[in-house]
């Protein structure tokens, strides 16, 4: 009866720390693959996000190609950033009309978008 006992302690003991070791060792595995998928998804993630970032870079690019020699150091009475000779803003403003800013008759400097008809008015 004694040796029984023993006999089932030696057999129970070590097949339990083995499970343990499998299971630990499976969890393990599975949080590794884990992280890996978390980090292949940020990986796309920030792909997608250059990607954008470069295409709107382009239409940037082709948008500003109207054959003017852009100078962007703002004119009088224009908004900061955008070119006198066109009227074209550096970046495509946020909103629906990219304005086109056109010199207004009037005695103050003024501008207005020759599209929407948005004033600019410089603080003087
Ligand atoms: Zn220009
Ligand atoms: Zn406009």
């Amino acid at each position: 009866m004694k040796q029984l006992f023993f006999f089932l302690v030696l057999l129970v003991l070590p097949s339990a720390i083995l499970l343990g070791l499998i299971y630990s060792a499976c969890r393990a595995l599975y949080l590794m693959c884990e992280d890996r998928r978390e980090l292949k998804q940020l990986d796309a993630i920030a792909a997608e996000s250059a990607a954008r970032r470069e295409q709107r870079r382009r239409e940037n690019d082709n948008r500003l190609e109207n054959g003017c020699p852009h100078s962007f150091d703002s004119g009088l009475g224009f908004p900061p950033g955008v070119c006198p000779k066109c009227g074209l803003a550096k970046e495509r403003p946020a909103g629906e009309c990219d304005h086109i800013w056109r010199r207004s008759e009037s005695p103050t400097p003024t501008s207005v978008c020759a599209l929407c008809g948005k004033t600019y008015r410089p603080e003087l």
